[in-house]
């Protein structure tokens, strides 16, 4: 029983409807010979003013029926768990490409749903039973495993299609794997842009996604296609790799740049009347990675085990150029002090940080 929703997904399945009905209008509307014979005959008779009959859709019209069965085999119904920042950005999209949106989340998210075109469904049950084609799991990293653990998943159908689209990958694959029937499918995500840098447009911004488990079925492998589809559209890079190959990359390159940019907001940076191009991209940094909230930034490091690695190979650079500095201060003083420099004493410089370790070696060491 379906006690608490309210469905505002009319309009933009209308929109849909409405879209695809226009190109098949093209396609449909091409004259034969004798039609163009009676149209060039009807445009010179001087009755000019007809009524001609208008090209309503009827329920037993035959282009209504094709429009409706091109519309029911790609457009999805797709689950939104954990309705927040993010979660609000992809239902736009999903929505602006014709797909039914049901919205769930731990608050209460029924006006923002409604504003985007998305039914909001409170209780979990209902929207199980709402049969989604597609449950997308957005919830902060660090609560995944207790919502998907909470959801009644016996409600689903028995081929039910999960996305997660957490910013970490391993986790979430582990998770699923755990916790999902072996008859639901798996396809682990990562959009790797927010609401901040996809705001304009998502042309060209990578998208990584692993199938994990996806059935054999034509219609299975149809509708991950389906899926995928949304971020094709939508112009992102297509990038397939393993959940484990993206938590690698991620460390050195995601993490790393939160991180930063959570280092600089500490610093309080200001503009000034002299920025330089250097000092605008880290206020834009800041900008960007501010806007995140802090769990999404603690799940980086808490659920990507290489994470820690990355953090302490930023304190160790971080530690090597102040040795490098005080090392410079220190001879200079020695010779101001004492005439000459530190004898025998050789300063090691450390001018890079070898790729894979965690302590400081001097140059020329074996790594
Ligand atoms: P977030 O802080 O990581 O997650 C917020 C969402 O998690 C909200 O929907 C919130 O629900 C839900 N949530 C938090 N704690 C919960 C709990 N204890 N129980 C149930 N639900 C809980 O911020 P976000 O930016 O929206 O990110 C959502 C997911 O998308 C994350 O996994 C993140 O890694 C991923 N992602 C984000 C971006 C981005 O740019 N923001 C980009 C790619 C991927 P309520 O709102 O109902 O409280």
């Amino acid at each position: 029983m379906i006690s608490s929703i309210s469905i505002q997904s009319a309009p933009a399945a209308q929109s849909a409807i409405a879209g695809t009905s226009r190109l098949l209008h093209r396609n449909v509307h091409l004259f034969s010979p004798l039609q163009h014979h009676r149209r060039r005959q009807h445009h010179h008779s001087p009755r000019s003013l007809r009524v001609r009959a208008i090209d309503a859709a009827q329920p037993y019209d035959l282009e209504a029926r094709l429009v409706m069965r091109l519309n029911q085999s790609t457009r999805l119904k797709i689950a939104i768990i954990g309705f927040g920042n993010f979660g609000q950005f992809l239902a736009k999209a999903f929505v602006r490409q014709g797909h039914i949106v049901y919205a769930h989340s731990r608050s209460n998210h029924l006006l923002a749903a409604e504003s985007i075109g998305a039914a909001f469904v409170s209780d979990p049950h209902d929207l199980c039973e709402l049969h989604p084609d597609v449950m997308v799991i957005c919830t902060s990293i660090i609560s995944t495993e207790s919502v998907l653990r909470s959801l009644p998943l016996q409600r689903l159908r028995r081929n039910t299609l999960f996305v997660d689209v957490l910013s970490v990958k391993e986790f979430p694959k582990n998770i699923f794997l755990q916790v999902l029937p072996p008859h639901f499918d798996i396809l682990c995500t990562h959009p790797m842009f927010g609401p901040e840098s996809g705001k304009h447009s998502w042309q060209n911004l990578p998208f990584v996604f692993d199938k994990v488990r996806i059935g054999g079925e034509d219609s299975r492998q149809a509708r991950v296609e389906n899926f995928l589809d949304i971020f094709r559209n939508e112009g992102c890079r297509m990038v397939e790799m393993s959940c484990e190959e993206h938590d690698k990359y991620a460390a050195g390159t995601q993490f790393i740049t939160h991180t930063t940019g959570r280092i600089l907001e500490k610093l309080q940076l200001e503009s000034t009347p002299i920025n330089t191009k250097g000092y605008e991209t880290l206020l834009d940094l800041v900008e960007n990675t501010s806007g995140d909230s802090f769990d999404l930034y603690y799940g980086l490091f808490m659920y990507n085990e290489n994470a820690m690695e990355q953090l302490e190979r930023l304190n160790l650079a971080f530690e090597a150029l102040k040795k490098e500095l005080f090392g410079l201060l220190h001879e200079v003083l020695r010779k101001q002090l004492f005439g000459k420099s530190e004898e025998g004493d050789v300063r090691p410089v450390l001018e890079k940080l070898p790729k894979k370790a965690s302590r400081l070696l001097p140059p020329g060491a074996p790594q």
